[in-house]
């Protein structure tokens, strides 16, 4: 006959630490949360081994009276929450009361801590959540926690522990978390005595950025702000070029708090619908602000996932902000250094660096090192709406220079200034009823910068000279853009042409199960596939664009996408097949391109229209005077 047995309260403490405290790294969290709702303005934290046999977290907070200073170690003592009200709107990191409790339960603890204005320090000591020893003691204010010997008395859990490497690997992420979503507090991280990081704690979400995920990943990141009815969504997005193998990458932050959730992941990932290669991911830094009654993080002891009251408000929110940054790429300043950062870290200037076409419309206006921008010398014959161009050389003076490693904050105003322009200025190409004069052959339209088109080489890069810069184009992937943006726009049916020689294609069982699956979508897209006997098939027409010999090796490639389950949805089984159709129908690297094409091809690329293929590569590269000044030692 089994005895029912009550646990001891120890017992029970040992058992609720391992829902709190799983491995090192989550009482560096814990304890840096505590340090934040302490209202720390600089944190440092220490490890050191795998963090299992020392971690310090100290902070300048407001300290602990004496009086409170043992009682935070017992369950359920917690300073942030006094009754089931305060649960509906939680603001502070922690509020459970348990962690301090779960963490003294399982190690040796060293609690130094004096509240603000008072004239000394308390210390205690703890050991499997017994206070040993408690007194006064000289200390600076605020407070330091350092946790001994983790799960020194429960053997199976250190047993579980991964080597040193991973788990100290495990405390720095959980730190650079915890920083990355509390760019106001400055955070220091060290580890066997070497520091692994540390943020200024200016406030600045771009700092704090570049300084905990380095230069190289900040940089090829753009800004996106978005905000709607008390929602707020700030923080930054990696352009399409930069996309990554995996998603470790993305930090979400609800209030502060580091979060995890499939709803901000999909949001930012259907916005790069279309511009990211299937199996590449987004990088993103994002801070979710909003009302704290309409989020509840008592989800999980742990707290790192949420639940909002709006789900869907919160979607369209990330989503648009997310959309709005990539469509509107290079008006929206890439990470900045604050001046201290940028003389710590001296970036090397990188000599290639991609470049969207919006940046190269302005780059023509612009000059090097942010002088005054001398506008492009007029051309002979200007067309009448350029003539009255405004004056608009201070707005792109103080657009950013063209020096990768030089750019700076761009002005709103003045991009606002140019587009509004622009849509007034009369589409030469377009049907007007007004009588305008009509423009001289080979005038560009007012947006676009001077150009000279000087050359192709290896078949496959147009060579543009932009004012004092050479744009490369990557003929293929420029017009593939090209290419996908106009099959998605029609949503009439895709032109077909009907082979003159029906081309025989053989499938396996599962391929012609795929075929029939989607014979309809097919067919909509100008495919006519029909049956020729159990596995066989022919196929008799293709869309338009696509060349006879390119009809077999067409379908091929959409069945091996279809197979290869990149498609998981009707949406995204079409936008496969006009990938496959976009690029059967581009100009190849390789081939002899007429004028007439490169030239439709640069123009597009000008005008800001087609900056990455559909996967995500980017169409174009510049190469400015200053970097070919460079390199050739013109200037050091
Ligand atoms: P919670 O954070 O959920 O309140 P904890 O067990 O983490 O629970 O902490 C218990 C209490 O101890 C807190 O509510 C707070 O009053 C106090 N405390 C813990 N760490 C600090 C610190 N670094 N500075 C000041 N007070 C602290
Ligand atoms: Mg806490």
């Amino acid at each position: 006959m089994p005895v029912i047995n009550i646990l001891s309260p120890h017992v029970a403490d040992m058992i609720a630490a391992g829902e709190v405290v799983e491995r090192p790294a989550s009482v560096v969290k814990e304890l840096m949360e505590n340090a934040f709702d302490a209202g720390a303005q600089n944190v440092t934290v220490e490890i050191r081994g795998g963090g299992a046999p020392y971690i310090r977290v100290t902070d300048d907070g407001c300290g602990m009276a004496p009086e409170d200073a043992g009682v935070a170690f017992l369950r359920h003592a917690t300073s942030k929450l006094h009754d089931e009200r305060g649960l509906e709107a939680i603001s502070t990191m922690g509020f459970r009361g348990e962690a301090l409790a779960a963490i003294s339960a399982v190690s040796h603890i060293e609690l130094l801590t004096r509240e603000k204005g008072s004239a000394g320090g308390t210390r205690v000591t703890l050991t499997a959540g017994d206070i040993q020893d408690m007194g006064p003691v000289g200390c600076p204010e605020g407070t330091t926690m350092i946790v001994r010997d983790l799960f020194y008395n429960t053997p199976a859990r250190l047993k579980f522990l991964k080597s040193d490497r991973a788990e100290a690997a495990a405390c720095v992420q959980a730190a650079l978390r915890c920083a990355l979503g509390r760019p106001e507090i400055s955070v220091r991280m060290l580890r066997d005595g070497k520091e692994e990081f540390f943020s200024p704690g200016d406030g600045r979400e771009d700092s704090c950025v570049y300084t905990l995920l380095g230069r190289e990943p900040a940089s090829s990141m753009l800004r996106c702000v978005s905000e709607d009815e008390g929602l707020k969504v700030t923080g930054f997005v990696s352009s399409p070029a930069a996309g990554r193998g995996n998603r470790s990458a993305q930090y979400f932050f609800c209030n502060g708090r580091y979060i995890r959730s499939q709803l901000l992941q999909a949001a930012l990932e259907q916005a790069y619908k279309n511009t990211l290669l299937t199996g590449r991911y987004p990088a993103c830094v994002l801070y979710l602000d909003l009302s704290c009654a309409s989020v509840d993080v008592n989800v999980h002891p742990a707290k790192t996932e949420v639940k909002f009251s709006y789900e869907k408000k919160v979607f369209d929110l990330v989503y648009h902000a997310v959309l709005l940054s990539l469509e509107g790429e290079k008006r929206s300043a890439a990470v900045e250094l604050s001046p201290s950062t940028k003389k710590a870290i001296e970036p090397k200037a990188d000599f290639y660096r991609s470049m969207s076409a919006e940046d190269f419309r302005r780059s023509g206006y612009t000059v090097d090192k942010g002088r005054p921008a001398k506008p492009v010398p007029a051309k002979a014959q200007t067309p009448p709406a350029a003539a009255a161009r405004p004056d608009f050389s201070s707005a792109f003076a103080s657009l950013h220079s063209s020096g990768g490693a030089e750019q700076t904050r761009l002005d709103l105003s003045a991009v606002q200034k140019i587009e509004k322009f622009e849509k007034k200025v009369p589409d030469s190409t377009e049907k007007s009823d007004e009588p305008v004069e009509k423009p001289v052959q080979n005038v560009e339209k007012p947006a676009l910068p001077d150009y000279k088109i000087l050359g192709e080489t290896m078949k496959t890069y147009i060579l543009v000279e932009v004012g004092e810069e050479l744009l490369l184009i990557d003929k293929h992937a420029a017009h593939e853009r090209m290419n996908f943006d106009r099959l998605k726009a029609t949503d009439r049916q895709i032109l077909s042409q009907t082979l003159l020689s029906p081309a025989p294609l053989k499938l396996d069982v599962g391929d012609a199960e795929l075929l029939e699956q989607n014979g309809e979508l097919l067919s909509e897209l100008g495919f006519e596939i029909e049956p020729f006997g159990e596995t066989d098939y022919v196929i008799r027409a293709v869309p338009a664009d696509i060349l006879a010999s390119d009809a077999v090796p067409a379908v091929e490639e959409i069945l091996e996408k279809l197979r290869r389950g990149r498609a998981p949805d009707a949406q995204s089984a079409r936008d496969e097949i006009l990938h496959t159709v976009a690029c059967k129908a581009a100009i190849k690297a390789g081939w002899d391109t007429s004028d007439r094409e490169r030239e439709r091809i640069v123009r597009e690329v000008l005008s800001g229209r087609v900056k990455y293929c559909p996967h995500g590569r980017p169409v174009s590269a510049v190469l400015t005077r200053r970097e070919l000044d460079k390199m050739f030692k013109r200037i050091v």
